[in-house]
């Protein structure tokens, strides 16, 4: 069997990306808020850290972050991981056992892009529903719930998704969050957030995070995507719920050692980042009135609440593949995410000059397909 290393998406030639490993000049690289760099103000911190043995629980810039971390979000206490997957799969893991069930919706990252690890490693199934735009009410998660019989499989926990990644990132709102942890507990069952991008959600909301996870058992959030961190995501909840999750961060391998260098960076993306996300927001709302008017795109700008878009180009005659490669050698990277599905996502490295290029390009190269495919 042969592995692509990402379908298409991988636009860097690794030899060529130059000493900083930047961004090509001109590119606007819209694939994801992954690949947002390192501040010089994260770099200076990372040269200056205080480091210890995590492992030992002696890393001072670790122990700081933890501690901010869980001060930020009200939780007792929080959890510095590698990546948002191992952060995930540790929550479900000591939320559940092999054979138990977790609910989560269809297009959700848990079940489609973690390697099926919460079958693979946590010995869970997924059991999908499907919500409107990606969020899932108490009722479609209710209709899923496995009966108390001993020949059934067994529902364990219910994991959200906020932002909604693969649906657009699409909010819940707490009021939505708050209804499907009291219902899911009065059921025993636990709540995980997947909160990669709590923040966004938060900045969509106006609200803050504490508020906003008050009720989950667990959240975890991402570092290294629209905070801009290079490295790291964290988990938070109680201190029993972290006491295992650090056991598990252990025996999945993550446990790191003078890991200050990054959580200085860490530190600084937590602090200061959330203030900008509205700038990616707007960005992204341009970004998505100026799809809607491109001939052959379709888009509902009204829907687009955070720093993500998708947009169909079934209609430009092109697969969402051959729309990302035609844009390419243009300095415009996208990404697709079905056949005819297409994400661009904002963030701080994309300022709204760099949004305003891409709609040139945008247009022009699905005219120009166009005018191809008419003759
Ligand atoms: C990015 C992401 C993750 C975790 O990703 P890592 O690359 O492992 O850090 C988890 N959930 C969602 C919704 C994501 O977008």
């Amino acid at each position: 069997m042969s592995y692509t290393v990402a379908k298409g998406n991988q636009r860097v030639d690794p030899d060529q990306v130059g000493e900083a490993g930047k961004i090509p000049e001109g590119v606007v690289d819209l694939r994801s808020d992954t690949v947002t760099r390192p501040t010089p103000e994260m770099r200076r911190a990372m040269a200056e850290a205080e480091v210890g043995d995590d492992v030992y629980g002696e890393d001072p810039t670790v122990n700081r972050l933890e501690r901010r971390a869980a001060e930020i979000f009200g939780k007792e206490a929080a959890l510095f991981v590698p990546t948002g997957c191992m952060g995930n799969l540790i929550c479900i893991k000591v939320w559940t056992h092999h054979g138990d069930e977790v609910i989560c919706e269809e297009r959700s990252h848990v079940n489609l892009y973690e390697l099926a690890s919460m079958s693979a490693i946590a010995g869970c199934m997924p059991r999908v529903a499907r919500g409107e735009d990606g969020i899932l009410t108490w009722k479609q998660i209710e209709a899923v719930i496995r009966p108390k019989i001993y020949y059934d499989s067994q529902t364990a926990l219910v994991c959200l998704e906020n932002t909604s990644n693969m649906a657009g990132g699409t909010v819940y709102s707490t009021a939505q969050v708050e209804d499907i942890c009291d219902h899911a507990h009065k059921m025993g069952l636990k709540v995980h957030l997947d909160g990669a991008r709590i923040f966004n959600a938060a900045t969509a909301l106006g609200d803050h995070v504490a508020v906003m996870t008050r009720k989950v058992d667990s959240v975890m959030f991402c570092l290294s995507k629209g905070l801009g961190a290079p490295v790291g995501s964290m988990i938070a909840g109680t201190k029993a719920f972290i006491e295992k999750a650090r056991v598990y961060r252990k025996m999945f391998g993550g446990g790191m050692r003078q890991a200050g260098v990054i959580a200085a960076a860490s530190l600084i993306a937590l602090e200061k980042s959330p203030a900008r996300l509205h700038i990616d927001h707007e960005n992204a709302k341009r970004l998505a009135e100026g799809i809607a008017e491109i001939p052959g795109l379709s888009i509902d700008p009204n829907k687009v609440r955070s720093n993500i878009v998708i947009f169909d180009c079934s209609k430009t005659g092109k697969t969402a593949v051959e729309l990302c490669d035609a844009l390419h050698p243009h300095g415009v990277w996208a990404q697709d995410t079905a056949l005819y599905s297409v994400r661009v996502v904002t963030h701080c490295d994309v300022d709204r000059a760099g949004i305003e290029r891409a709609l040139v390009v945008l247009k022009e190269v699905v005219a120009r397909t166009q005018r191809a495919g008419a003759s």
